[in-house]
């Protein structure tokens, strides 16, 4: 069995729903001719369909994050293609190029404990004092997004009438998906981080079945909805969000966190355009390196599909993949109907596989460089740290501190009509909160998250 089917059988499958017949013109080695949507369109147009059929395509693609964990509950969520764990399966070879990691790992054991509580350095104490909270507080309204536990619902507060986003997640699938320690993790950076590019926390509660985590809304949508819709964004605009994603990384890992899930759909625009990064599902703290397989397969950096030791540097790869998805409207790597272990291949391969569309020299050079498939090569994670990015000459005309001061206008700003407008989001099916949630029956996972305050009746 070749390492990627390995691989493979372990991650489960990629997420494809009602794939389409389609053609794909990087592929074929055509050019999109047609004109993308003028950044300054409506936010809300529909999608162009003159351009890039290949990409509106796309946008039935559903990406899941992924996490070897994920592989321990058969049926998992809607995907009833991951494949149960084989007890004590095999050994996976880990690929060259992993500077001084053991020849063989077993995946199987491929999780992260939770470090121990006194372990975390003091710096990830929170900045500042949360707030107690409580269902009662809120009137659930809408969904505004779904995530791998349960969904974020738009809320209102009782108290000063503002509306937040509230994240419901079903303890009982954290436990059975044993990812109880990412979501403390989750919980742990996000009330240790603040930024302006950086999703805000005031909160967290739980109850007898779900965990509740208390954000800022943030109104203008995910920008995978954006780029969509854009087909692809012209070279200033995908350099004006890659910067602001650069100085949020910066910033994380300056706190030695690593994010490990950037991808257009957890960077959300808030009402002023700007970003805000939401899901630290898989963020964690990482002074040196780590292993756990996690991620999205599209934004997979070579050495963690290789099985080695990986540090920071594999949000910097990540920051290279969205690059190219955002002036090209796909991943670098993706082609219709790939197989998994067809684009772990072609990860490993690595840049020289793909077929480039027409970037500037300028766009192509900083995504080479951070997609180096040697980590010790790649950009952000030389001796000059990020600044190497911040000096790109991509980045030329970059004012960083303006831009980290908000001061620099965003390319599109959301149409919104007022407070609580969510109607950038997508509509999911709803539920009825009031069964759903705030139960206070027998908890058997009562003590396995600590940091979520009991919220009493
Ligand atoms: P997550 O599980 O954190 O990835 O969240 C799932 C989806 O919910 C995201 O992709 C967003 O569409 C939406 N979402 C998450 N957090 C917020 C927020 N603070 N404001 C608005 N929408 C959010």
């Amino acid at each position: 069995m070749s390492m990627f089917k390995r691989m493979t059988d372990k991650l489960g499958h990629l997420q494809v729903s009602s794939p389409k017949p389609h053609t794909n013109l990087l592929a074929t080695g055509g050019t999109a001719s047609a004109t993308p949507a003028s950044p300054s369109s409506s936010y809300a147009s529909t999608a162009n369909t003159n351009a890039y059929p290949y990409a509106q395509d796309y946008g039935a693609y559903q990406r899941e994050s992924i996490s070897t964990e994920y592989t321990s509950l058969s049926g998992y969520g809607n995907n009833s293609n991951i494949p149960k764990p084989v007890p004590g399966s095999a050994s996976f070879p880990v690929a060259s190029g992993g500077g001084g990691v053991p020849a063989q790992r077993d995946w199987s054991n491929r999780e992260e404990s939770m470090y121990a509580e006194d372990s975390i350095p003091a710096k990830f104490l929170p900045l500042r004092p949360k707030g107690s909270y409580r269902l009662s507080d809120f009137i659930m309204q809408r969904t505004l997004g779904t995530g791998s536990f349960g969904r974020v619902h738009l809320a209102r507060s009782k108290h000063n009438l503002r509306f937040y986003a509230i994240k419901v997640m079903s303890k009982d699938k954290i436990v059975r998906t044993k990812q109880v320690s990412h979501t403390r993790n989750e919980q742990r950076m996000l009330c240790a981080v603040q930024h302006p590019f950086i999703i805000n926390l005031w909160g967290t509660f739980q109850d007898s079945t779900n965990l509740y985590m208390v954000m800022d809304f943030v109104p203008g949508g995910e920008l995978f909805t954006l780029l969509r819709r854009s087909n692809r964004f012209p070279d200033p605009v995908a350099k004006f969000y890659a910067a602001e994603v650069a100085l949020a990384l910066n910033y994380l890992h300056s706190l030695d966190i690593i994010y490990r899930d950037l991808k257009p759909e957890n960077i959300l625009l808030n009402f002023d355009g700007h970003i805000k990064i939401a899901d630290f599902g898989f963020a964690r703290w990482c002074e040196t390196t780590v292993w756990t397989l996690c991620g999205t397969p599209d934004y997979l950096a070579p050495e963690i599909i290789g099985n080695a030791r990986y540090n920071k540097s594999v949000d910097w790869y990540a920051l290279g993949v969205l690059t190219f998805e955002m002036l090209s409207g796909l991943p670098p790597f993706h082609e219709p109907d790939i197989s998994p272990v067809k684009l772990y291949e072609k990860i490993t391969v690595g840049p020289t596989c793909i077929k480039w569309p027409d970037f500037h020299p300028n766009a192509k050079d900083i995504i080479l460089k951070l997609m180096a498939a040697d980590p010790s090569k790649r950009y952000g994670n030389l001796r000059h740290g990020a600044g190497d990015v911040f000096a790109h000459r991509w980045f030329s005309e970059v004012d960083w501190d303006k831009l980290r001061n908000r001061e620099i206008q965003a390319p599109y700003l959301p149409r919104i009509n007022g407070d609580g407008d969510a109607s950038a989001f997508e509509r999911y099916p709803e539920i009825d909160a009031s069964i759903h949630y705030g139960g206070f029956g027998p908890d058997p996972y009562g003590d396995q998250f600590p940091d979520f305050e009991y919220a009493a009746l």
